[in-house]
């Protein structure tokens, strides 16, 4: 179906305009902007750029879907699963195209995007339409002569905001709570990577949902972004992406109607690895929670505490490991890191660099640019590193491992605890009083004991702390999609 261009052999982009009420729009002010390839530095195509009058119609449109008698509300709950999988059925039929097409607009291996991002995108889509019918309320034996029970209803129109480190999956992740309850939505897509997400905008279409369920749009943060934070008639906002715009997401909720907010934030995730580990497994296990996804993960594991007596041969080989990380052409099946996504986080990235250079960390390898065009960094790693360094502090969100030493347990919850964020943590032992001793004393979401990022669609993810607000994923994240209500009757004569 899809074609590649027979020139460059890259993928077509067949869809870049706003997806509005299932139709494809320019933007009110006919603005549009370009999406850059980030191996090469050069423009992939111009895409609409939405901003507040566009958001506006987009709310409209998914209010009107929201109505009352509307064919979306009284769809039977089984369809809305149904429409669900058959959206996960398409995706799985175009994933190739879909991979590829993530691969150009996102700088990640085509490896990684065939292989976890859009297996995990179909997996997280029929997990959630298996929920459309189970989401149950209960009946509830409250005192006198009444009969009492609770509906999970939906909130309404769901604004979704989401980052570019995981396009498709984020997407996913938002759209499959959202809808299997029911919800319409609203979602602004990364400016750095909307192209993935607008092609599925089109099979959304395709498979059935009716007008107005689903919008999407491509725009910028402070815009568009901004602009769904504070709509009056936006009654939820579900946002991903950094500390920093979670503030102003919550604020906006604040100062407008007091819509529902969940986020899902950075961090600055201890890895603890304990001399009694396996060092070949926790090495390349330690390489992998910092490295994948060219470290543009929120969970990286980017304080890598070693106890003090493996410290030597464990920097040594987490030397070794990130020499031989295989940095190129993403579209390359070898290649186990791309570029970082643009210029602005390949800027800030060598800025944190130097800074671990200035403030005394020890460069073991790496530290510089890794091509001569596209935002290609060296795999780096810091040994040396003490706690109040700024790369022990700040999200990097590129490449770069920094490895802590210590020497008792007490010592290292405490200081794995000694940041803002409260995202994910792990830790590496044989010792399983050692591992529950760990994982029960860090303040994180989600802790992994001798692995990391290990994912499912039914386990849920979220953050403590300046890390966010409320769980995604699993069964918990059907919460944050759904209004309890509790109906009371009176009824002439109750017997238990
Ligand atoms: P990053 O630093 O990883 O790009 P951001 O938090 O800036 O993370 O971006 C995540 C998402 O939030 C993107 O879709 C971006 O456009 C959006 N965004 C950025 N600024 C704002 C804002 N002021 N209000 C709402 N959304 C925003």
């Amino acid at each position: 179906r899809i074609v590649k261009d027979i020139f460059s052999q890259l993928p077509v982009v067949v869809s870049h305009h706003l997806f509005i009420n299932n139709q494809w729009q320019d933007a009110v002010s006919g603005k549009t902007f370009p999406t850059i390839n980030p191996a090469t530095g050069e423009v992939i195509c111009q895409v609409a750029e939405a901003d507040e009058a566009d958001v506006d119609k987009a709310v409209k449109a998914a209010h009107n879907a929201f109505r009352l008698g509307s064919p979306w509300r009284r769809m039977d709950a089984s369809h809305r699963g149904l429409l669900l999988n058959r959206l996960a059925d398409a995706i799985e039929r175009d994933s190739t195209y879909l991979a590829e097409l993530e691969t150009l607009d996102n700088g990640k291996p085509y490896a990684v995007a065939y292989t976890v991002d859009l297996p995990n995108v179909v997996k997280c889509l029929r997990y959630y339409a298996g929920w459309a019918d189970k989401w149950e309320g209960k009946t509830i034996p409250i005192d006198g002569d009444y009969f009492c029970y609770t509906r999970h209803e939906p909130i309404g129109v769901c604004g979704q905001i989401i980052p570019w480190n995981f396009p498709l999956l984020m997407q996913a992740w938002k759209l499959g709570p959202a809808l299997a309850t029911g919800n319409t939505v609203v979602m602004k897509v990364a400016e750095q990577t909307p192209l993935t997400a607008l092609y599925v905008a089109s099979l959304i279409k395709e498979v059935g949902f009716p007008e107005g369920v689903v919008n999407i749009l491509p725009g910028m943060g402070p815009s568009a972004g901004a602009a769904i934070a504070k709509h009056m008639d936006v009654d939820k906002v579900a946002f991903t992406g950094s500390t920093e715009v979670g503030h102003l997401i919550q604020q906006a909720s604040g100062s407008s109607n007091l819509k529902k907010v969940t986020l899902e934030l950075g961090g600055k995730s201890p890895n603890i690895i304990l001399s009694d580990a396996n060092m070949e497994d926790a090495v390349e296990q330690s390489h992998f929670a910092l490295f994948f996804n060219q470290g543009q993960c929120c969970c990286a594991g980017s304080r890598t505490y070693v106890q003090a007596d493996i410290y030597d041969e464990f920097v040594e080989r987490s030397v070794e490991r990130a020499k031989r990380r295989v940095v190129g052409n993403p579209f390359d099946l070898k290649t186990e890191q791309g570029p970082q996504v643009d210029q602005e986080q390949f800027n800030k990235i060598l800025g944190y660099i130097s800074s671990g250079k200035r403030e005394g960390a020890k460069l073991m390898c790496g530290g510089g640019v890794a091509a001569d065009r596209g935002y290609f960094i060296q795999p780096t790693v810091f040994g040396d590193v003490q706690d109040n360094m700024t790369i022990a502090r700040e999200e990097i969100f590129g490449p770069v491992m920094q490895i802590l030493k210590f020497k008792s347990l007490e010592e290292v919850v405490t200081r794995a605890n000694d940041t803002k964020y409260g995202l994910a943590a792990a830790v590496f032992t044989k010792d399983i009083d050692k591992a529950n001793y760990v994982s029960n004393g860090l303040r994180a979401g989600t802790v992994w004991i001798n692995c990391y990022d290990v994912f499912g669609a039914q386990a849920p993810f979220g953050g403590y702390k300046a890390s966010g607000n409320g769980r995604e994923l699993g069964e918990y994240g059907l919460d944050n999609y759904t209004e309890v209500k509790t109906v009371t009757i009176k009824v002439p004569q109750k017997n238990s």
